[in-house]
């Protein structure tokens, strides 16, 4: 093979590599059978001719592509053979002859499925054993666009490689619209020409007004000087080479070396030029092609190989971000479709999970500083209903009468008005110890039976056995005594305790005492002038047994004087006196009771008993004014709370009323009827008092219980308003009203005391 060439060394890699390579220096070819075949593996082989010789970048991309794909094949599995063809540079028919020779030794004993044949070489080469050693091969061929086409092959497909230059010059011309000029860099070889020169013909046709500097064969020393002395304003196109003028091959990366000397951007359709220097172009990637030259070697290998079809190999449109930023091009010149290469990847697709992780972190921060501002906020807002509502809390406390404490649980004073600023009273001394921190109990522990039961009933409701408290103190002092309201309320809340206030009550207390004291004497009066003018009536009532006992006592004398005696007569009359004067003993009893001038006292008394004392009183009376009395009396009427004589002096007042009332009536009709009854719902005891008068005229109605309200002659008007004071002390209610069948009904209701009734004694039955 190296005959005519003055290699001046050999690098011999690898132990076999050195046998093998000594071989083919030192002996000539004989028979070699580097791969031995085994008869099952046999279908599969397949062998790829590469143009030119090994070492070339684009051969080496091709075959590690067309390897990516025959190499994943597994089933079954494919053996791929390589072999460079040599062709491009000058060879002698002898060297021709001996290659054969090498091959027809290599592969005899081969069977080859396919044959892939890339570049002219390569392909006349195939052309040469279709009929001897690749006799069975469907052949698979790739040619460049400007070789000569190869004639046709039986059982061949091909792939045209596309030589991209227009494409590529029509973008540079996009993306430097400017332009003045255009250094063509072209190779030098006789297989580099035809690419050129329709290069330089399109050119001419497409921009005739562009000026074409044509650079192409040069070495990379002078093309570097050649380069570096170009103005701006234009740019470079650089084809693909196989050999400079001299016919050494050329380097892609070698002579992007020297055009990158250059201050004008370089254009390249030469795939491996990307990313050396070369701003862009339409490439065609030789690792592509090797791979769709894979695939087809598959498809021939399943026997699905279509003869005679051609197809074109892809080509991208694409640049180097790094280049048109150097050069200053905006990218908004980039037509779209065309792919930005080598742009610094963003912060995002760099760093994916720490831009994730420091995202989510500024994230949470955030949420977090967001979620401390709310809080912030929501606690000056609180902070401001929490000081409004001690506000007003405050001034609710300072505006209560009196002196409210909020204790704990313990008894412990939370907080307190201040009312007491120069203690006057007993109470004042006392509570104004009871200030913030100290212990209520503490301040009312002074040893009396009083505060002893304050304590008692506080400490009930701070620990909420009661809710409510309302307790009235009386504690005798030396300036006579004084009362003192405590009330309280238990507070629900978690640590419990109770707010309690305290009032001075002195004044209202003695207030009640002189209005209870005058209406003692003023309904004395009134009984005193009822009474009065029922003198007459109680004389004669009075009269009948005092005149029984003087007879009586006259009987009994004369039975005595008798001789003998007459002792059991005698003791008759004697019985009998006695009986009369309890008579006359009870009237005066009752008369005297009235008329005593006591304050009241409140006992459990029966309102039936009232009734019967009154009517015993005024039975006299009533027949004096032919009055009928009917008495309609509840059984077992329970008890009420009321001072006896002023009860007897309610219904004594009533009945006169009633029997005034019926004065000017016709005598049958006069009937004054007394019905008592209770209420068990209500638990009321009930008095009405039924007269046949002429009733109460409408207008009077509202104001028959004010004091000095009066139709009568000689009446004072005061005697329903003494009532209405009387029934008010026991927390009943006076009404009055005309009944439907005429007349007027005054009714008084009570409330009742226990359930059960106070027996009727025989005494004042008797009455
Ligand atoms: P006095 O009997 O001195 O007038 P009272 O206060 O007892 O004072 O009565 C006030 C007035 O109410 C009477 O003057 C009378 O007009 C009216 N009155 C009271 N009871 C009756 C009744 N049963 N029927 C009609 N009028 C009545």
């Amino acid at each position: 093979v190296y005959p005519g060439r003055h290699l001046s060394a050999v690098m011999f890699l690898g132990p076999s590599a050195t046998g093998l390579w000594a071989c083919l220096i030192a002996l000539p070819l004989t028979a070699q059978t580097p791969f031995p075949s085994s008869s099952g593996q046999a279908k599969h082989e397949v062998l790829i001719l590469l143009a030119d010789q090994p070492g070339r970048p684009f051969t080496d991309r091709i075959l590690s592509g067309f390897r990516s794909v025959t190499m994943r094949e597994r089933n079954p599995s494919v053996s791929v053979f390589a072999e460079y063809a040599g062709g491009y540079a000058d060879e002698s028919a002898e060297v021709a002859a001996e290659r054969a020779n090498w091959f027809e030794a290599k592969y005899k004993k081969h069977h080859l499925g396919v044959v892939v044949a890339v570049g002219a070489p390569s392909i006349e080469l195939a052309r040469s054993f279709r009929t001897g050693l690749f006799k069975d091969a469907f052949v698979v061929w790739a040619a460049g666009e400007f070789e000569p086409r190869p004639a046709p092959i039986e059982r061949a497909s091909g792939l045209i490689l596309p030589v991209n230059s227009f494409g590529t010059f029509k973008l540079a011309q996009q993306l430097m619209p400017g332009a003045t000029y255009v250094a063509v860099y072209g190779g030098g070889s006789k297989f580099d020409q035809p690419p050129r020169e329709r290069f330089l013909e399109f050119l001419r046709a497409e921009a005739p007004d562009l000026r074409v500097l044509d650079f192409s064969g040069m070495p990379p020393d002078e093309l570097k000087n050649k380069v570096a002395q170009l103005p701006p304003g234009g740019s470079i196109q650089y084809l693909a080479t196989l050999a400079d003028r001299n016919d050494r091959p050329t380097d892609t990366f070698e002579i992007m070396s020297a055009l990158s000397q250059s201050r004008v951007p370089v254009f390249s359709y030469e795939d491996m030029s990307m990313g050396s220097g070369n701003l862009g172009g339409e490439l065609l990637s030789w690792t592509d092609v090797g791979r769709t030259l894979g695939n087809m070697t598959l498809r021939a290998d399943r026997g699905k190989g279509v003869n005679g079809s051609v197809e074109t190999a892809p080509r991208t449109a694409s640049i180097d971000w790094r280049q048109l930023n150097k050069f200053g091009i905006p990218e908004g010149r980039v037509p779209p479709g065309v792919q930005i290469l080598y742009r610094p990847p963003s912060l995002w697709a760099e760093h994916r999970v720490a831009v994730t992780l420091s995202a989510l972190a500024l994230l949470i921060q955030t949420l977090l500083i967001g979620s401390l501002l709310a809080e912030r906020a929501r606690r000056r807002v609180v902070q401001a209903e929490a000081r409004e509502s001690e506000a007003v809390a405050s001034a609710m406390l300072t505006s209560v009468p009196g002196y409210v404490v909020m204790l704990d649980r313990d008894g412990k004073v939370l907080r307190a008005n201040d009312h007491i600023v120069a203690p006057e009273s007993e109470f004042e001394k006392v509570l104004a110890g009871a200030v913030p921190d100290s212990n209520y109990f503490d301040v009312w522990n002074l040893g009396s039976d009083d505060s002893k039961r304050v304590i008692t009933e506080v400490r009930r409701l701070t620990t909420g056995e009661i809710n409510e408290l309302t307790l009235v103190k009386f504690r005798p002092s030396p300036t006579g005594g004084a009362w003192l309201e405590i009330r309280g309320e238990h507070l629900d809340g978690g640590r419990g305790g109770a707010v309690v206030t305290h009032v001075d009550i002195t004044d209202r207390k003695r207030a009640e005492m002189k209005a209870a004291a005058d209406l003692d004497a003023l309904s004395h009066l009134d009984r005193v002038a009822a009474l009065g003018e029922l003198s007459a009536s109680l004389a004669h009532e009075l009269n009948q047994p005092l005149a029984g006992m003087l007879s009586n006592a006259e009987a009994a004398e004369k039975l005595l004087a008798l001789t003998p005696p007459d002792i059991s007569e005698a003791r008759e009359a004697v019985i009998d006196i006695a009986g009369e004067s309890r008579r006359a003993f009870a009237i005066i009893t009752k008369l005297r009771q009235m008329l005593k001038k006591e304050q009241a006292s409140f006992e459990p008394v029966s309102l039936n008993e009232a009734v019967r004392d009154v009517t015993g009183f005024l039975a006299a009376d009533a027949a004096r004014r032919h009055v009928k009395i009917d008495l309609d009396l509840a059984r077992d009427l329970p008890l009420v709370l009321a001072d006896m004589v002023q009860l007897q002096q309610v219904v004594l007042n009533l009945m006169t009323n009633a029997m005034d009332a019926m004065e000017t009536q016709s005598e049958e009709t006069r009937n004054l009827r007394l019905v008592t009854c209770c209420d068990r719902r209500s638990k009321l005891v009930e008095l009405q008092v039924r007269d046949q008068g002429p009733g109460i005229a409408s207008d009077q109605l509202g104001r028959l219980f004010e004091p000095f309200h009066t139709t009568k002659r000689n009446g004072l008007g005061m005697g329903l308003s003494i009532c209405r004071s009387i029934i008010d002390s026991v927390k009943g209610k006076i009404r009055a009203a005309n009944s439907p069948e005429g007349g007027a009904v005054l009714s008084v209701t009570i409330p009742a005391l226990a359930e059960t009734a106070e027996p009727v004694s025989a005494e004042r039955a008797a009455l």
